[in-house]
């Protein structure tokens, strides 16, 4: 199926650009220092982090694959609801004119079908960039990226067999959060508002959900789509997601089967 309006966005460039938007409109940025615990003090919270404390009136979790990376026991809801997933990408060396030709003419995006699927694209300097969920990895690290790299190297190898043997020259992942359903949630809950669980297409979800976490704060909830939404914790999950090689395993059953 073709979406011919479709595009592509550079996604270091965007989030680098949203954060000098956000310190232009007064924003304060401290990197580095998560929430690792929390008080009242008066109408509002003390948040206590490794490199000291911030005053703040309300407090906004948009942690999402990220909720169970520091121990911080203010997230507790939060790791018990959301399920932290590796995705992964590789980048070849610049490929050449014959090769782009045989592989994505018309130099658009790709994503395939399937449960455990991929998505790929041409970078600007010819590179054919390669992502997916690889093994349903419950980390990602420079180990586990490796890992999940020589995955993504051999089902790049099944697609494009002709671009087998191109050199692999960048290898790289993060965490993206996933709900039960697959549908993300806003809200209230232990005295924060949250927006997450975007279950890997939060670029644009996020984006839109900041806004409404905004409006929700200056006390204003109509413009949340997801108001009102529930949200039950997945059964046996307390933020380290032991379930997923089981989960990956059905879903690779359910595409070799499809
Ligand atoms: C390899 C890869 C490819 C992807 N491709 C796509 C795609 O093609 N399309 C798409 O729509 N989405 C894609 N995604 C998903 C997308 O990146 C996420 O959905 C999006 O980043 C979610 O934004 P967010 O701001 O909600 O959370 P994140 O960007 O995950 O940010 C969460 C932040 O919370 C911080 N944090 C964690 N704990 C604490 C704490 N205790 N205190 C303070 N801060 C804390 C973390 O440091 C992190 O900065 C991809 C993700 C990966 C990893």
């Amino acid at each position: 199926m073709l979406y011919a309006k479709s595009a592509m966005m550079h996604m270091g460039r965007y989030v680098t650009g949203l954060g000098e938007a956000a310190s232009r409109h007064g924003a304060k940025i401290w990197e580095k220092a998560p929430m690792t615990g929390r008080r009242r003090e008066g109408n509002g919270w003390v948040i206590e982090t490794p490199k000291g404390e911030i005053r703040a009136e309300r407090i906004i979790a948009a942690t999402n694959g990220y909720s169970n990376s520091v121990d911080a026991a203010p997230l507790r809801y939060f790791k018990k609801r959301i399920i932290s997933v590796g995705s992964f990408i590789v980048a070849t060396r610049p490929l050449t004119p014959e090769e782009i030709a045989a592989t994505l003419p018309g130099n658009r995006t790709y994503v395939t079908s399937m449960n455990i699927g991929n998505y790929f694209r041409l970078s600007p300097d010819n590179r054919l960039i390669f992502g997916g969920r690889a093994r349903f990895s419950a980390t990602s690290d420079q180990s586990s990226d490796e890992k999940s790299g020589k995955v993504l190297r051999a089902s790049l190898a099944r697609m494009f067999p002709h671009l087998a043997n191109a050199d692999i020259d960048y290898c790289w992942g993060g965490m993206v959060g996933m709900t039960k359903d697959r549908y993300p949630r806003a809200g209230e809950a232990d005295g924060m508002l949250y927006g997450m669980g975007y279950s890997g297409h939060g670029a644009q979800m996020s984006t839109l959900m900041g806004q409404v976490l905004a409006d929700m704060a200056m006390g204003r909830t109509d413009t949340n789509p997801l108001q009102g939404l529930s949200w039950p914790q997945v059964p046996l999950h307390s933020g380290k997601p032991w379930f997923l090689p089981l989960v990956g395993l059905y879903f690779g059953l359910k595409d070799r089967l499809s």
